[in-house]
């Protein structure tokens, strides 16, 4: 299988980068952050977490974000929702694409969302129906695909299972993340491969973490077998909080620079980004997570 000649870079670093770093960013900063990432050519991203502020009070923002940050026409925003609750706010603040979160652990999925995977697989079906029927677009997510902190090794059956699940309710894209980056070159192709055996290769996205600095390598393994939808952050904000000793995500410079030496179009200003970098590092105050931006500053 040839790499792909373009791969759209998911930027999850507002709800998923955000969510996990102590200080509460300002809601103009955010704003200007993900306004900075629109203009430097990603075309998804995820804008926040429609998830209650007691949860996660770095997201208390949520709904102002969702309003007043400037939208353009040829990027998709698409926001997490959690619960019914999430559900109902993000229809009246008409939100076009949702995204729903679970995991292929069932121990995680009692600790990280606090109900058991069967539940949560019930929960999100009414959800996913109901917006499948409303045109609004779904991104299911799966946590702890090539590992659990809490049960260690997941069986890619299991990965499986909770994909086919979700797309059976209507999910248009699936992401599957190695949530405390413990997975190697090896565990990522054995996995991937089974699911391409089921899931059409458009409809999978790749998610991953760098804790042991395998994030790079497991999303060439991806490439390789045509994946061509790579979940990122910008500095690499974030990690998991649930996750022991979980890092951040993979920085978005990084595979960037990865993609662009392998000739793959993205569309994205390395420029820009670094720019947008080094912007909410200084509010946050303290130094990027990637490497490309360390090497380049
Ligand atoms: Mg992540």
């Amino acid at each position: 299988m040839p790499l792909p000649k373009q791969v759209t870079l998911v930027e999850v670093s507002p709800r998923d980068g955000l969510q996990n770093e102590s200080i509460f960013i300002p809601t103009d900063v955010k704003i200007q952050f993900i306004e900075q990432l629109a203009q430097s050519g990603l075309k998804h991203i995820e804008l926040t977490s429609l998830v209650s502020p007691q949860w996660i009070p770095q997201l208390a923002d949520q709904v102002e974000v969702i309003q007043k940050t400037k939208t353009f026409p040829d990027v998709d925003y698409s926001v997490l929702v959690p619960n019914e609750h999430g559900y109902a706010q993000a229809q009246k603040l008409k939100v076009k694409h949702i995204a729903v979160f679970t995991a292929a652990s069932d121990t995680f999925c009692q600790k990280n969302i606090n109900r058991t995977l069967a539940q949560s697989l019930i929960d999100y079906e009414k959800i996913v129906k109901d917006a499948k029927a409303k045109k609004i677009l779904v991104r299911g997510y799966i946590s702890c695909v090539l590992g659990c902190p809490y049960e260690g090794k997941i069986a890619p059956e299991a990965v499986l299972d909770v994909a086919q699940q979700l797309l059976a309710m209507g999910c248009d894209e699936l992401s599957i993340g190695d949530t405390i980056g413990v997975g190697t070159v090896h565990g990522v192709r054995i996995l991937c491969e089974l699911l391409l055996k089921h899931i059409p290769i458009d409809k999978l996205a790749v998610h991953f973490h760098d804790t042991y600095g395998q994030a790079l390598a497991n999303i060439y393994a991806a490439l390789q077998l045509g994946i061509h939808i790579v979940d990122a952050s910008v500095a690499g904000l974030g990690g998991c909080p649930y996750a022991k000793g979980a890092s951040g995500n993979v920085a978005t410079e990084d595979v960037l620079y990865m993609l662009n030496g392998l000739g793959i179009e993205t569309g994205v200003s390395m420029e820009k980004l670094l720019a947008a970098d080094r912007f909410i590092c200084q509010h946050l105050n303290r130094p990027s997570r990637s490497k490309v931006a360390n090497a380049l500053f």
